[in-house]
């Protein structure tokens, strides 16, 4: 039997359990507080596209390769839990200004070589989809093949899928500690403290759960994203309401909850959907992404047991499915193209010393 230690039992640690679970290793996640991390607080976008920006081509094929897969991945979750992942089938990115416009047509632009065809909609046109935002929207690049998911769905839906895996619930102090064949580094932010030199720093992030109530506004039937003040916001649909995020800030482990984070996230929101401030304020979180300084993720060997599943920045909803099929493919020694996207090796001696001179 191959053991396989997991540790980290976010959305990344637990789909990598159960797909690697399914490729016959025996399993055990280590996680304090399983499903609890920033895969818990998280908005739920899959939008690798609306998010581009001329120059960050490795990005978008990343996250691109990782939207396609998601299709798939959450059926197989459909079967398990009973219930669909998704949320949204699409995503509407609004311009406030003449600035923004021209920010979206050069990202429709862009994308275009790629060919992907997302088109800009007038305010006209905008109306049209989405009758309830503000008059001021001018314009909106529609992407009609960007959904978005429930993350806490998604991660109920991974506990299930992993309920014949034992789960620890302890941290993990040393991997050298740990006796299994292969262990998969997954503890998001807190990577690096297992793997000193590990490219992977907290990127802190607000965000607020609005609850729907009877006789207001409904939600939007899809994404909306928006730069207002020069801050990005988002507003993702809910069953029973709309998650609005999100802040990004360097604080290091600082999941505290800021006044001015919350006022400028309704503020922001309340910008591009008036009715908003009918809601009801239900939670406001604060989570730790996992970044790294390309945005992409590190998925690979770091040494001959240890393989790397982090790093997941802003995009680790989106890159879950992707992920969760390449991990298991590296521990058989199996690598892709979009794999080697994200080797850890891309990073010189000098940003990951450890890697290269194999001391930790
Ligand atoms: C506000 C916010 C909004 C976001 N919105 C989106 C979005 O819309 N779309 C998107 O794609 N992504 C989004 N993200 C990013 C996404 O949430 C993360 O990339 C993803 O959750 C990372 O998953 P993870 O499993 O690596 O990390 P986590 O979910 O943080 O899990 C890491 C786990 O490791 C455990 N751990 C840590 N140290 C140890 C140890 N020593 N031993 C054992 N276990 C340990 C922790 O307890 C934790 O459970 C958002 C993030 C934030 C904060």
């Amino acid at each position: 039997m191959r053991t396989l230690a997991v540790v980290g039992g976010g959305a990344i640690g637990l789909a990598v359990a159960w797909r690697a679970a399914e490729a016959g290793w025996t399993v055990t996640v280590f996680d304090p507080e399983p499903a609890r991390g920033a895969s818990y607080v998280a908005g739920g976008m899959l939008a690798p596209l609306s998010e581009g920006w001329p120059g960050e081509d490795r990005v978008l094929t990343f996250g691109a390769a990782a939207l396609a897969q998601w299709p798939a991945f959450a059926a197989d979750l459909r079967e398990i839990a009973g219930e669909s992942m998704f949320v949204a089938d699409e995503t509407l990115t609004v311009a406030l200004d003449s600035a923004d416009v021209t920010d979206l047509r050069t990202v429709s632009d862009w994308l275009a070589g790629f060919g992907h065809d997302l088109r800009v909609l007038d305010r006209a046109g905008v109306r049209a989809l989405e009758p309830a935002l503000a008059r001021t929207v001018r314009a909106g690049l529609h992407a009609r093949t960007e959904p978005a998911i429930d993350n806490r769905r998604v991660l109920r839906a991974l506990r299930k899928a992993c309920s014949g895996i034992e789960i620890r619930a302890e941290a993990v102090t040393s991997l050298d500690e740990l006796p299994h064949d292969r262990i998969v580094l997954a503890a998001g932010a807190r990577s690096a403290e297992l793997w000193p030199g590990l490219p992977v720093r907290p990127v802190k992030g607000e965000i607020l759960r609005l609850r729907h109530r009877p006789g207001v506004a409904p939600p939007p039937t899809r994404v909306i994203r928006a730069r207002v003040h020069g801050r990005q916001v988002y507003l993702v649909p809910r069953e029973d309401g709309i998650v609005v995020g999100a802040t990004q800030l360097e604080a290091g482990f600082d999941t505290a909850v800021t006044v001015g984070g919350v006022r400028d996230l309704i503020a922001d929101a309340e910008t591009i959907l008036p009715g908003i401030a009918e809601y009801e304020l239900a939670e406001a979180n604060a989570g730790s992404r996992p970044g790294t300084p390309d945005n992409l993720p590190l998925l690979g060997h770091l040494d001959d047991r240890v393989v790397a599943a982090t790093g997941h920045g802003r995009n680790g909803m989106l890159t879950l499915a992707l992920t969760a099929a390449l991990v298991p493919a590296l521990l058989d020694g199996e690598t892709s193209a979009i794999a080697e996207l994200a080797a850890p090796h891309r990073f010189p001696a000098s940003v990951m010393p450890t890697l290269q001179g194999g001391v930790r």
